[in-house]
């Protein structure tokens, strides 16, 4: 959806580069159906693999027995093994009808990807990276959009320098929650505080996400979790009884795909490998935001730099600038970039940029900021001219 959302932006810039009279009719529907034909086609690429590898699958609701040994119950029947591993997940946080009255007639990003049309008005609530995605793919896409914030701005655990920027582009109405929806007789209004939104088409949840936990009867078996519900589990994926173990969303720690893949496979290594001493390392993970333009982001913050490692041993690189793209475009967007280094060696502790092609940029940088970069290893590394990623070997 995001590459979709990409396209309606670069529509804008086709007469520029000559492309004069391009048509620009948007088909949401044909967008849809080629989208999930492609999420069945890899869903059934998986299922080829898992068949291929010999592995059963069982389809089921798994949850826990009270049996002595772990024990899993799925339609009736139990199974049990040496090492069960739990991956249920999590699903977004909804808003009570107690709490909200109306706040069914909303959606949350599953919802999202069932919706067969562009909605005409959207209103986001949330300042998470999901909220600033949808907010992003539909307005782009041409929906009259609002994101309702309760406090603070979006995206608060990154560094500031993004911050401003994403703020500049996105109008968020902050300081606000919804208060009621009400649906007469095909939309919906949505009142917060102060005002009142009409006619919205969409009302989406983005509020955060919460574990599949809660009806696996983990506490028959030990297994503890933590005041939000998620598994706990020690840095090599051990709960906290003996063969369960547990990796991605249901532990609560940087929730991504990649990070889900390569706890299980770490933990797969240290069960049926041998190697005593495989984990995942939490520290620099990259991370893109799919915000329009997008957000790429390693390591630490300037403000958990100057906690760790002191404000007199954190030396901060910043550029803004316009990429070439733009050079010749009427619509313009500036990138941002960050170099935050530590220690008299100025090794790069963290970086952050927000700008066209950030995204594809990221994952290079963050080999060389996970082997311990220098400025000086930047610096000393050539440049790719006439590029945007070139900034960040040539900062002063
Ligand atoms: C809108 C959105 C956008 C995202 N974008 C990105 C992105 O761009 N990049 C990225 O890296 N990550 C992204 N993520 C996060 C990513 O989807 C998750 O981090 C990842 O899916 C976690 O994998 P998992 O295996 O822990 O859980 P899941 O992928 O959620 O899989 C859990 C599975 O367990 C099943 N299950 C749950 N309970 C039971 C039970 N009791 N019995 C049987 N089965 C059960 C569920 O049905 C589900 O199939 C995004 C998430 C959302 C919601």
């Amino acid at each position: 959806m995001w590459n979709t959302s990409t396209h309606a932006e670069y529509l804008h810039d086709h007469e520029d580069y000559g492309f004069e009279g391009a048509k620009a009719d948007f088909n949401w529907q044909l967008i849809k159906r080629k989208r999930d034909a492609y999420v069945s086609r890899l869903n059934q690429i998986y299922r080829n693999n898992l068949d291929k590898a010999k592995i059963e699958s069982i389809h089921g609701y798994a949850r826990f027995t009270d049996d002595p040994e772990p024990t899993v119950e799925v339609n009736g029947k139990k199974y049990t093994a040496p090492h069960i591993l739990i991956a249920t997940g999590g699903h977004p946080s909804t808003v009570s009808e107690n709490d909200v009255p109306g706040a069914s007639l909303g959606i949350t990003s599953d919802g999202f990807f069932e919706l067969e049309s562009c909605p005409k008005r959207s209103v986001i609530v949330g300042a998470g990276y999901i909220a600033v995605e949808m907010a992003g793919i539909l307005s782009t896409l041409g929906s009259k959009t609002s994101i309702i914030i309760r406090q603070g701005g979006v995206l608060r655990n990154f560094d500031c320098v993004l911050l401003g920027k994403v703020r500049s582009v996105q109008k968020t109405d902050k300081g606000l929650s919804v208060t009621l929806v009400t649906k007469d007789p095909d939309d919906k209004d949505v009142q917060e505080k102060y005002d009142t939104i009409h006619e919205v088409d969409c009302l989406l949840w983005a509020i955060g996400r919460e574990p599949n936990t809660a009806g696996l009867n983990l506490s028959s078996i030990g297994v503890k979790l933590d005041e939000r519900e998620h598994i706990v589990v020690d840095e090599f994926q051990n709960t906290t009884r003996a063969g369960v173990y547990a990796v991605g969303d249901v532990c609560g720690r940087a929730l991504l795909t990649p990070v889900a893949i390569a706890a299980g496979r770490k933990l797969a290594h240290r069960l049926f490998e041998g190697k005593a001493d495989s984990k995942i390392d939490y520290n620099n993970i990259p991370t893109v935001v799919f915000s329009h333009p997008p957000i790429g982001t390693v390591g630490l913050t300037e403000d958990e730099a100057i906690k760790t490692w002191g404000k007199d041993n954190v030396k901060v690189y910043t550029t803004s600038f316009t990429p070439m793209y733009y050079a010749i475009t009427t619509r313009k967007s500036q990138c941002i970039m960050k170099l935050v280094c530590a220690g008299k060696n100025e090794k790069v502790v963290g970086l952050h940029m927000q700008g066209f092609g950030c995204d594809e940029m990221l994952q290079g940088f963050a080999v060389a900021v996970n082997m311990g970069a220098t400025k000086e290893d930047f610096d000393r590394t050539i440049a790719i001219h006439p590029t945007s990623s070139e900034e960040l070997v040539t900062l002063r």
